[in-house]
């Protein structure tokens, strides 16, 4: 098959199409790209596991475009949900509400929730618009792969699996959605994200962050696979110091070492290879992706040095940072 990519506006009409007759498209979000089918399809939602190698007890979030009525896919919701929709939708925050069976059942592979989630990228809600459609859609890469935050990303992994690409560019956000759990007596955090529970908590007066705890059955899937890993070698330090240490054993190999790294480590580093992650969390969050992508292309070692930033989107950035170095 051939993989089209269209700029996003050219092809969305294509793109609702191949949506109803029951294909998978890849389309921009301002997070990372999705990979989405027809929500009340169960064939057209089991062609996205089958195409990322998805393990079948992850669930998926469902897409709809700003004016969808999401009422009608969920049983009821707390009044701090509604607020909170009110105050962040569109936006990359995902709210789990109790479902109301109307999608497919491999969207939610069991659960009694369903996920949804109102994308604020332009590119996004003109294609959910003319599709009109509950669109499931998980990360658009190869299940435990780096995150794509541009359509090339996509292609890497998806040429000649998918039809189309809805390139809307490089996407500003960078990484996955806040996960919200609105299913309690106060919201709870599943997965951190570019909302923040100090944002979450300004509106909804509390917000829990769920820890999974050992031997549990996990309350969001995704969160016990491993995530985000680059192709190559990696190794996770703490200072310059450990990190020039294992670069040099790597060069000795003849190996090439590339470190990864926040942007005031880098005097530091004189030598060898960097990547600059930026100095804010928003910058980090932005570049993350991209830089480990370039990271396994370019290198057989990746090291990465920890940011010491912290708060705000540093929650969520620190989370993938350490998941795809190998850490928990
Ligand atoms: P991805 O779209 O690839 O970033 O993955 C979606 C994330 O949302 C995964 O971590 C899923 O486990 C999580 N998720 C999707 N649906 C639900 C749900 N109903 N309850 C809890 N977590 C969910
Ligand atoms: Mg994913």
């Amino acid at each position: 098959m051939e993989t089209k990519i269209l700029p996003a506006e050219a092809g969305k009409s294509l793109a609702a199409r191949l949506i109803r007759a029951g294909e998978v498209v890849a389309f921009h979000t301002e997070t990372v790209y999705g990979l989405g089918a027809n929500a009340f399809s169960d064939e057209a939602v089991q062609k996205i596991y089958a195409l990322k190698g998805r393990p079948a007890d992850n669930p998926l979030i469902v897409h709809v475009h700003a004016d969808y009525d999401i009422r009608t896919l969920i049983d009821g919701e707390p009044p701090y949900a509604a607020a909170l929709r009110r105050a962040f939708l569109p936006g990359p925050l995902t709210m789990v509400y109790p479902s109301a069976g109307k999608v497919s059942k491999y969207v939610s592979c069991g659960l009694n929730t369903l996920a949804i989630r109102v994308p604020s990228s332009m590119a996004a809600q003109a294609f959910l618009r003319e599709t009109d459609l509950p669109v499931a859609a998980p990360s658009a890469n190869l299940s435990k792969h780096v995150s794509p935050v541009t359509a090339g990303h996509v292609f890497d992994d998806f040429n000649g699996k998918i039809p189309l690409i809805l390139d809307g560019g490089a996407c500003q956000g960078g990484i996955e959605s806040t996960v919200l759990d609105c299913t309690g007596s106060i919201p709870q955090i599943l997965r951190e994200g570019l909302v923040t529970r100090t944002m979450i908590a300004s509106v909804a007066g509390d917000c829990g962050v769920y820890r999974m705890k050992t031997g549990e059955k996990p309350r969001s899937p995704g969160m016990a696979y491993k995530h985000y890993s680059p192709r190559c070698e990696t190794a996770l330090c703490k200072t310059a110091e450990e990190a020039l240490l294992l670069a040099d054993a790597e060069k000795e190999r003849g190996g090439v070492p590339v470190v990864l790294c926040e942007s005031g480590v880098l005097p530091m580093l004189k030598g060898v290879q960097t990547l600059d992650l930026g100095d804010s969390g928003e910058e980090m969050a932005r570049r993350l992706y991209a830089l480990l992508r370039r990271g396994e292309r370019e290198a057989t070692l990746l090291i990465g040095i920890e940011p010491t930033e912290s708060g705000g989107v540093m929650a969520g950035v620190m989370n993938r940072f350490r998941r795809a170095f190998g850490a928990q």
